[in-house]
Formats: C-alpha cells, structure tokens, sequence
C-alpha cells in the first residue's frame, strides 16, 4: 500500500514589513454613516434617540454626526431642520437653543421630562418671485 503524504505548504513566512503611516483624512465609513443619516431623517424629523438606534451609533455619536451634518448641508443649499426641544410639564419651548443636544431641564419650572428635538433634512425650495 501507498501512504500519501499530504504536504502543508506554510504560506505565512513572509517578512514582516513596516507599514506606512495614513494620513490624517477622514475615514470613508464616517462619510458612509452621514449619508445614512443623512437619508434617515430625509423628509422625516427624529429625534437623535431613534436615529442612534436606527444607525447603530451611540446618541453621543449622532450628534457629532449631526453637527458636521449640519455645517456640509449648509454648503450643498439644504438645511437640517431642528424641531426645538419642549418641556413637558409646562410646555416651554428651547426655541432660542442652538445647541443640537437636549437640555437637562425646563428654566421655568425645573422639570426634567423634556420632549427632545426633532432632526430633519429639507431641501432648499426655490419660491421665483
Ligand atoms: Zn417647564
């Protein structure tokens, strides 16, 4: 009888080689996730909770995105909507806020139960004169 050899061939020796350094630019997934976002909230206000769990990013990181979001539409004509942030209890409305982030509680009456902001994005419509 012949007994086979089954020869292993090791193709895992090559010398390992320095990899360069990348350049500071900014990842290709981050610009993927904006645009996911981006047509997330198309047409459609969300608040950042559903975007994050709709995106599978922490809230934290939606609004990072958001902001960045917001200052690139700016320069492409559209504009990212924000429906301000209300109070609960007594109905006052963040509409002077400009941050993107919820605030932590109403200044009239200290409640803590604040509706959160709505996030869409609209394209600009031209109205001709
Ligand atoms: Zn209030």
């Amino acid at each position: 009888m012949v007994a086979f050899c089954m020869k292993v061939v090791c193709t895992g020796n090559s010398p390992m080689k320095q990899r360069p350094r990348k350049p500071a630019v900014p990842r290709p997934a981050e610009e993927t996730l904006r645009r996911a976002i981006s047509e997330l909230i198309r047409d459609e206000p969300l608040p950042a909770r559903e975007i994050s769990v709709r995106a599978h990013l922490t809230e934290k990181d939606v609004y990072s995105h958001l902001e960045h979001i917001r200052h690139s539409l700016h320069a492409a004509g559209s504009r990212l909507e924000m429906t301000p942030a209300e109070c609960r209890s007594c109905g006052f409305v963040f509409s002077k806020r400009d941050r993107l982030t919820p605030p932590g509680k109403c200044p009239i009456c200290r409640c803590e139960t604040i509706f959160e902001p709505l996030f869409a994005i609209r394209e600009r419509t031209v109205h001709d004169p």
